[in-house]
């Protein structure tokens, strides 16, 4: 590139592999006020946000240069300006936007280049552009002695992928070195989408967190991330994530890509039977039918076929003909008349059983049973196998008369006529009336007689109503009487025609159904569990570990802050600034001074003017639950102000507040060994909470304090128990969503280990110096993204066994999570073991540990509790770490003032040696 350059002069020099190049060189050392400027040509940007500049320079170190004290310099000035014009001849200086400030990495001594082999330093910037369709690049020196060698100006995609079968194209990463950019995916060929494909392509050319995907459509299958056609002798039915199968039994495809497979010749497939079931036949005929004639009724019986064709879904129906007698020829059989009664049906039958009956007496019947299956009518009408029988029914009475009517009814007769019965089975001899007053029921009744299908009635009472009852009779005896017909005589010697006709109808009587109302006594036990019990109950000891107690058992909320919380005169506090703001107000950093003690430096959160009974008690709980608690990782409660307002709550003064800005603040500045040690701290104080049973639910790197000698706390321990214990909260929206285990999302099961699952994610947060946890996902694609199994993958640098007890932590089964305990002695493990950690150096760490307590002790003015630490088995300084107040107190480490010391200066010690690492390992 040709390049405009002032003092800048092009020179060919050789480089390692002595082949030339071209550089830009400028060497004004003995001048001061150096200002040279060298500029690219106009780059087109081509779609890309952030551009990467790596440069190949030269520089020579000014200590070799004699006599130029003050005037060398060992760094130039990269600067970019965004153009839409891509022939700028004239630029101000003031309109270049500085990148930075370059130095070497290595610098070399001798520049006799024409036969040495020089040293090159690369080094990379990158810059955000995005106003302009391109930009140019410049280089200012200011008075050093360098040589440009390459300049190559790239930019970062995320390359052309597929996943879960869909492609999402080549992309370029967004301008912010956190942005994430949301890609969807299209499915590839022969597929089609399940659930929308998403990924996010990460500022460094990675795609992140895949969500959704596609499915192969039916008769393909997934071949990596191709969809191939199934081939000949297999199928597919459905999309799916599943490959093709094999033909089921008797059936074959004959083409690639076949979503069902075709039977065999002579088997079938039912509309109903899954694609996976084997072609079937329709079964044999059915075996061994038997007739047993009882006067009209025929009982059939016969034996399943001897084939079923594969399947189990067989039934039967019956045919039913009349024949003439010794006829077998169909064509001299009738279809039976439809009062033919089938029991328990005649078609769709699964037993091989069925009692025909109302037949005609002495009647040639003939019974096909025909025995199909789920592919009988696929295999063609007419295709049933079938056996017959041919009976002939005994004789039988005639079946009821089933209709009478009266006619010419009077004071004293009445004429009845009736039709013949249905099935007279054989000749009627003669008809039979029996009748009798209604008010008598059958107590007496009378007899009549006929030949014919009518009697005159006489002899009766008048205005009384009768029951009438006819049967007919033949050679085999009389038939059933028929049911109760009711005429009425009337008051008129003589017939009122068609009187009688109206009242000839069957009265029914209707009997009243007594409805029975079953009333379910709904029994509610209301149990009533009493929380609110002595306070003094909930002091359990188990192995001298405290149990935390909630302050919202105690009915009174002062009872509890004073159980827990020391009350500080106001006058002993002195507020000096506003440090933050807090759910309830200012939060202030000052000084406390108590009698007896020496003033330490405080923060102090007061409850603003003007709240509810309800906030003093939010507010104040945070002190009851703090106060429980005493451990180095764990902010410590000083005392509270309740009797004067405004209403305050003072702890230790964390100097560099809270652990994510302060992160930010600090990105890229730590070993890992100090994020280790700051992580160790967490652990610890979550173990301690955890021991008392204490859940905090919020635990993330915004909830963590940082004092000056960077030891991390716990805090914040209010909120976020009151929230759940309001059902009509809504809770989704108010829960830190990226920082809780899924099953505190769900079902707000919050336990020890959801903590663990939010400790991981505070462990992400600080390795990726305060990053946020899944970028600028929504929580809504968060939730989904964890539920599909997708984990944060490990920030940069992040060593693999850290990243690894991350995912231990993100266990979907909580009972899997490790335990803080676990989690500390991992952490443990790791700072001795200096093969797991990259950047540990062994010699350092014999160091720290052969530093003894004893010698530490002296080195604080305080061996005199060498003994009694040593006896309580305090040997090493980490031990040391878990030393409490209360565990001073029992050891006979009274004090106040030694107490702090001990604990602040063992946190001290163990940080300083930790970033003596840091210094120990400056670049070679
Ligand atoms: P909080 O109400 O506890 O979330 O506090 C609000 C802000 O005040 C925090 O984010 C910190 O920046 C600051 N803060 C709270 N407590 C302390 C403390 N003990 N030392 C220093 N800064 C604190």
């Amino acid at each position: 590139n040709s390049m405009s350059l002032e003092l800048w002069e092009e020179v060919s020099i050789m480089d390692e592999k002595n082949i030339p190049i071209r550089t830009y060189q400028v060497c004004n050392v003995l001048e001061p006020n150096q200002n040279n400027w060298l500029r690219t040509d106009w780059i087109h940007r081509s779609g890309a946000q952030r551009v990467y500049v790596e440069v190949k320079f030269t520089l020579r170190d000014c200590n070799s240069l004699p006599g130029v004290t003050g005037t060398c310099k060992e760094t130039f000035n990269l600067y970019y300006h965004e153009s839409n014009e891509d022939r700028e001849s004239y630029i101000k200086e003031s309109s270049f936007i500085k990148v930075d400030t370059v130095a070497a990495d290595e610098s070399f001594t001798q520049v006799d280049v024409g036969d040495r082999i020089m040293k090159l330093n690369t080094e990379v910037r990158d810059v955000k552009v995005t106003t302009r369709k391109g930009f140019y690049l410049a280089f200012q020196d200011v008075g050093a002695c360098i040589a440009l060698v390459s300049v190559r100006v790239f930019y970062k995609t995320c390359p052309l992928t597929i996943r879960n079968l869909a492609t999402f194209p080549d992309t370029v990463t967004g301008a912010d070195t956190s942005s994430l950019v949301e890609v969807r995916g299209s499915c590839v060929n022969q597929s089609e989408e399940k659930e929308e494909p998403k990924m996010y392509c990460g500022a460094d050319g990675e795609w992140l967190v895949p969500i959704g995907g596609c499915l192969c459509s039916p008769g393909y299958e997934d071949k990596g991330g191709v969809c191939k056609a199934c081939s000949v002798g297999f199928y597919k039915a459905k999309s799916s994530d599943t490959g093709c199968s094999k033909c089921p039994p008797h059936s074959h495809s004959l083409r690639d890509g076949a979503t069902v497979c075709d039977c065999h010749s002579g088997y079938f497939h039912a509309d109903s039977d899954p694609p996976s079931m084997a072609c079937t036949q329709p079964p044999s005929a059915p075996q061994q039918l038997i007739s047993v004639v009882n006067e009209t009724s025929v009982v059939l019986e016969w034996a399943p076929p001897r084939r079923l064709g594969g399947r189990s879904d067989t039934s039967y129906s019956l045919e039913c003909l009349i024949c003439q007698a010794g006829s077998h020829n169909r064509g001299l059989c009738l279809p039976c008349s439809s009062d033919v009664l089938f029991s328990p049906s005649q078609t769709g039958l699964k037993t091989t059983r069925v009692v025909v009956s109302e037949l005609r007496a002495h009647t040639h019947y003939t019974f096909i049973v025909h025995a199909h299956n789920g592919v009988s009518r696929a295999s063609g009408a007419g295709a049933t196998q079938s056996v017959s029988v041919t009976v002939t029914t005994n004789q039988a009475a005639p079946s009821p008369v089933s209709f009478i009517q009266a006619t010419d009814v009077t004071r004293h007769s009445l004429s009845l006529s009736w039709q013949q019965p249905d099935r007279p089975n054989g000749v009627i001899l003669e008809y039979e009336v029996k009748f009798y007053e209604k008010d008598q029921k059958e107590r007496s009744y009378r007899i009549m007689r006929t030949f014919s299908r009518s009697v005159d009635v006489t002899g009766l009472n008048p205005l009384t109503v009768y029951v009438f009852h006819a049967r007919a009779r033949t050679a085999a005896g009389y038939g059933e009487f028929s049911g109760p017909f009711e005429f009425s005589t009337n008051s008129d010697p003589f017939p009122l025609i068609g009187d009688g006709v109206n009242s000839a109808f069957l009265l029914l009587s209707v009997s009243g159904v007594g409805i029975l109302l079953l009333i379910s006594a709904a029994v509610f036990i209301i149990s009533r569990r009493y929380t609110h019990k002595q306070t003094q109950a909930h002091r359990h000891i188990y192995k001298r570990v405290k149990i935390y107690v909630d302050p919202f058992t105690y009915e009174d909320p002062d009872q509890a802050i004073h159980e827990f919380a020391k009350e500080i005169d106001v006058s002993s506090i002195h507020i000096e600034r506003v440090i933050g703001m807090g759910e309830f107000g200012e939060v202030c950093s000052g000084r406390l001074r108590v009698q007896g003690k020496r003033e330490i430096y405080v923060a102090i959160k007061s409850l603003k003017a003007g709240y509810s009974d309800k906030q003093r008690r939010d507010f104040l709980s945070e002190a009851s639950i703090m106060g429980q608690f005493d451990h180095p990782n764990i902010i410590r409660l000083e005392g509270v102000v309740t009797r004067c307002k405004p209403l305050m709550i003072v702890t230790e003064y964390m100097e560099n507040g809270s652990l994510d800005a302060f992160l930010r603040k600090h990105d890229g500045q730590f070993t890992v060994i100090q994020l280790v040690g700051m992580l160790r701290g967490i652990a610890s104080g979550m173990k301690y909470l955890s021991d008392m049973s204490y859940v905090h639910r919020d635990l993330a790197a915004r909830n963590i304090l940082v004092n000056s000698n960077l030891v991390c706390k716990v805090s914040d321990f209010g909120l976020s128990r009151v929230l759940e214990d309001d059902p009509e909260a809504a809770y989704t929206t108010r829960i830190p969503i990226r920082w809780t285990a899924p099953e505190a999302i769900t079902y707000r099961k919050f336990t020890t280990a959801s903590d663990v699952w939010s400790y991981g994610i505070v462990m992400w947060e600080v390795v990726s110096y305060g990053e946020r946890p899944y970028w600028d996902m929504n929580n809504q694609d968060v939730i989904k993204a964890i539920e599909e199994g997708y984990r944060l993958p490990a920030p940069m640098d992040c060593p693999v066994v850290l990243h690894q007890l991350m995912l231990d932590c993100w266990e979907r089964e909580r009972a899997e999570r490790p335990t803080f305990s676990q989690i500390l002695n991992m952490l443990d493990k790791l700072i001795r073991n200096p093969g797991t950690l990259p950047f540990i150096l062994l010699p350092f760490l014999m160091y720290i540990y052969a530093w003894s307590v004893c010698q530490w002790l002296q080195s604080i003015g305080l061996e005199r509790y060498r003994d009694t630490l040593a006896a309580a088995g305090y040997t090493s300084l980490d031990s040391l770490l878990t030393l409490t107040h209360q565990e001073m107190d029992r050891l006979g480490i009274i004090t106040p003032t030694h107490q702090d010391i001990l604990i602040a200066s063992v946190q001290q010690e163990m940080l300083s040696q930790m970033q003596h690492i840091q210094h120990t390992m400056v670049p070679v």
